[in-house]
C-alpha cells in the first residue's frame, strides 16, 4: 500500500490522549494535519471508529497510517508512516496533562492542557 500527499500541512503537533497512546502503542501520537484531497491511497487500509474519528491502519503490518473525522475536510497522517518528516516539526503538544511523566515538554512547543482552543 501507498500513500502520496501533496502540499504542506496546516498544522503539526503530538497528542497525549489515551486513544491516540493505544492506537499507536507509544507514549504519544505524532500527527500533520492536511486536506483530505491531499492525500491518494494506493491500496486498501482498514479502519477502526472511536466517535467520530476513524483511525486507518495497514492490514498487512498493523502500523497506524491517518484518521478522518466525520464532517471534517482534513486528514490527520501519522509522522511515523511518512517516508521524510525532516521539516514537519511539532509546534503544539496535546492532551498533556496525560503525557507521561518522565517525558519533558517538546522545547518551544505549545503546550494544551486538552485540545487545542
Ligand atoms: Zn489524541
Amino acid at each position: 500500500m501507498t500513500l502520496r500527499l501533496d502540499g504542506d500541512p496546516s498544522e503539526v503537533g503530538l497528542c497525549h490522549c489515551r486513544t491516540c497512546r493505544r492506537e499507536t502503542g507509544g507514549p504519544f501520537m505524532a500527527y500533520a494535519v492536511f486536506p483530505r484531497a491531499a492525500l491518494t491511497v494506493v491500496g486498501e487500509t482498514r479502519s477502526w471508529i472511536e466517535t467520530t474519528d476513524h483511525r486507518h491502519f495497514c492490514p498487512r503490518c498493523g502500523s497506524p497510517l491517518f484518521a478522518t473525522m466525520d464532517g471534517d475536510p482534513a486528514v490527520e497522517m501519522r509522522l511515523g508512516c511518512l517516508d521524510d518528516t525532516s521539516d514537519l516539526t511539532p509546534a503544539f503538544e496535546i492532551w498533556v496533562d496525560r503525557r507521561a511523566p518522565w517525558l519533558a515538554p517538546l522545547p518551544g512547543a505549545a503546550q494544551h492542557k486538552r485540545n487545542l482552543p
